[in-house]
């Protein structure tokens, strides 16, 4: 069988990175026929857009896309391109794996952790209203009308909406997780003590999705404790499911504990379209040089393989990189002690150490 993959190359180093990434999956006997398609700033200046409707109509068609990191172009008026991907998309799930290989320099030795973010909702959304605007007055003017706690008339506001279709959607997505990848606790990370009409609808949500998995444990956790709890037992979690804004913040800190941006990998998925993608950016000091570490980029691809049900290719390519990551020899700079870059190897030597642990 032969999928059909969306590959949008990327800008900065993620020309580099998802080149090596798509060199490493081809070594693994899976057939791809790529559609690229370019976005970011590489297609602003080829079709003067940041985000074609090409790239979105090819995601839906292939339901499987492969994503460089873009740049976002320097001054205002651009739309965030992950951002409108998400939303067009409805790519819901936020899916950030975090687990340590032994040879990244981390502070945690034996980090295993999943976060499984909501993407649509909750603060994140961006509903804001500015100070001093007079929409924002007339808004504060009513709460203070319909609530015992008033609102200054010098106020921002942001909006935090939470319902309970997306609430049990993302909730549902990480109990399937868990039992698809063999993970023995979900916790849901909440603030629902202070915020008790949308976090306590979350937690309750969280609540009676658990009781439809019995085989899976349940417990929660107040969002700051986690934060506390992940510093001094992170052992004790498994898959952690949240809403928007915590998650951003929580999968930042679990991508520290296991070495950062060069190792840490992600997906956005919705029923309709999964996208693959590492957490870095376009890195622009680094671009062209082929310094960059692509493990990032490769292990995205391996979660894009298990999307596929290729476990056996996926597991093999995790593995792989694995092994060339604790070997040490053939790793880019940011991977090695000395962080020397002369001694280090190249994106594409380290892409070429990976495919031949593979082939071996
Ligand atoms: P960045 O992730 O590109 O770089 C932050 C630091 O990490 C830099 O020092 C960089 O050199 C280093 N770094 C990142 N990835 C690396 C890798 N694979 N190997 C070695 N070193 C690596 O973040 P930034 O500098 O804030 O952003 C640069 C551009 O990327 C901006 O235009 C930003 O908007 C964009 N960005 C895109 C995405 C995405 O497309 N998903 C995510 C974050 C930032």
């Amino acid at each position: 069988m032969t999928y059909s993959v969306t590959l949008i190359p990327g800008d900065g180093i993620g020309i580099e990175v998802s080149g090596a990434a798509r060199r490493v999956l081809e070594a693994t006997g899976v057939e791809f026929d790529w559609e690229i398609v370019e976005a970011g700033v590489t297609a602003l200046e080829k079709h003067g857009d940041v985000l074609p409707a090409a790239v979105i109509s090819s995601i839906r068609k292939n339901q499987v896309a492969l994503k460089g990191p873009l740049t976002t172009p320097v001054g205002g008026g651009f739309r965030s391109v992950n951002v409108a991907l998400r939303h067009e998309l409805e790519l819901f799930a936020n899916l950030r794996p975090s687990r340590t290989y032994k040879g990244v320099q981390s502070r945690f030795d034996d980090v295993d952790l999943v976060v499984v973010r909501e993407n649509m909702e909750d603060l994140y959304a961006g509903v804001e209203f500015e100070q001093g605007a007079a929409d924002t007055g007339e808004i504060i003017a009513e709460i203070n009308k319909r609530s015992e706690k008033p609102v200054s008339e010098t106020a921002a506001l942001s909006i935090k909406a939470i319902t309970p279709e997306n609430s049990r959607r993302i909730v549902r997505f990480a109990f399937d997780y868990a039992r698809e990848n063999d993970r023995k606790l979900v916790t849901s990370v909440h603030k629902a003590n202070i915020m008790k009409y949308t976090d306590g609808l979350f937690l309750q949500v969280s609540q009676d999705v658990a009781s439809e998995y019995p085989d899976i444990e349940f417990n929660d956790r107040i969002v700051d404790n986690m934060c506390m709890q992940l510093m001094q037992k992170p052992d004790q979690y498994d898959v952690l499911v949240m809403p928007n804004l915590y998650g951003d913040i929580v999968s930042d800190l679990t991508s520290g504990m296991i070495g950062g941006l060069g190792v840490a990998p992600s997906a956005n998925i919705g029923e309709k379209g999964a996208v693959f993608e590492a957490i870095h950016g376009s890195a622009p000091t680094h671009a062209g040089k082929n310094v960059a570490n692509p493990t990032a980029m490769i292990l995205s691809g391996v979660m894009l393989l298990r999307h596929l049900r290729e476990f056996e290719a996926a597991q093999a390519m995790d593995d792989a990189v694995a092994k060339v990551i604790a070997d040490g020899k053939s790793v880019t700079y940011d991977l090695r002690k000395d962080r020397d870059q002369s001694k280090a190897a190249k994106t594409s030597e380290m892409a070429d150490a990976i495919i031949a642990e593979i082939q071996k």
